[in-house]
């Protein structure tokens, strides 16, 4: 597999980067992650949107076409051995002569693609489902930017794993916006519901997908904001994101969610969303 860097397709270990690089120094730069399924890109366009938004959140004009960044995701793509894939892209703003908070002027930002298998998912999982935990939310007030400075995000996902969890669902002020790494849905009484979208979350490319699957199976859903009550009632307790897809979770902070059961609308809707892929590969 080769992976790109500022321009030219190169072996993972020639690809080097200066160390007064933003990215390594300040945590200066954006990133987005693209699954891919029969090399495929899924909702491309939704993830080069997002990026478009993300650069502009940290002030970077985007060093490369629409056209351009195609051309780098499919000749990755074809470059690598599995046909399930995840795309990676980080872009910093680049590696000026000195350490300056300010930004640098005439600095050509570094642009960075990779591609790695994407593991299929554990089938205990639509079995048994995952454990996540609560945690306070540790976050910048700007987590709509999918920015490269993942400290807190690193922090809390680490916590989860230290308490045998998938993921650790953050709370602000009561509320429960996402997943460390993750957005969130809760099914009550039938009723689907999650927070909306912000500065304090992350509106996910899989987020938007799992709503237009619930339109499609007539399922009634709110985008509205979700309490840590709403999250210990809960029939059913979901997360995703495009590399876990949608996954259900049935312990929360050791507690079972709902009948501790994967439940029904998640069997409807991770069907849907396997189709959806199914569709990909053939379409
Ligand atoms: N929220 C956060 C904080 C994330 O890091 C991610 C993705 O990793 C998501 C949500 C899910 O976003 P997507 O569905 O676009 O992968």
């Amino acid at each position: 597999a080769e992976v790109y860097l500022n321009g030219r397709f190169m072996p993972l270990g020639d690809a080097k980067i200066p160390v007064l690089d933003r990215g390594f120094l300040f945590g200066d730069g954006v990133y987005e992650v693209i699954p891919a399924y029969h090399r495929k890109p899924l909702r491309l366009h939704a993830h080069l949107d997002r990026l478009e938004r993300s650069l502009a959140g940290i002030r970077l004009a985007n060093p490369l076409s629409r056209a351009d960044w195609e051309g780098v995701i499919l000749h990755l793509l074809r470059s690598h051995e599995a046909a399930n894939q995840a795309i990676y892209l980080q872009i910093t703003r680049g590696a000026p002569a000195v350490r300056d908070h300010r930004f640098p002027q005439r600095t050509q930002p570094t642009v960075f693609a990779m591609t790695k298998t994407l593991a299929p998912r554990d089938p205990r999982i639509s079995e048994q489902g995952v454990a996540a935990v609560l945690r306070e939310d540790t976050r910048w007030q700007r987590c709509d930017i999918k920015s490269i400075s993942l400290v807190a995000a690193v922090l809390l996902r680490q916590e989860a794993a230290d308490a045998e969890a998938e993921e650790a669902l953050l709370v602000r002020e009561g509320w429960v916006v996402e997943g460390s790494t993750s957005n969130l849905f809760v099914v009550r009484d039938g009723i689907l519901s999650t927070p909306p979208t912000g500065p304090e979350l992350l509106s996910g490319i899989t987020r938007e997908l799992v709503m237009e699957l619930a339109a499609c199976e007539s399922l009634p859903l709110i985008e509205q904001p979700v309490s840590v009550e709403d999250c210990r009632a809960a029939d059913e307790l979901w997360i995703c994101s495009s590399t876990r897809e949608l996954l259900p979770v049935t312990r929360l902070d050791g507690v079972a969610v709902g009948q501790g059961l994967v439940g029904p609308l998640w069997h409807r809707l991770n069907a849907a969303y396997q189709a959806c892929k199914a569709d990909l590969e053939h379409g």
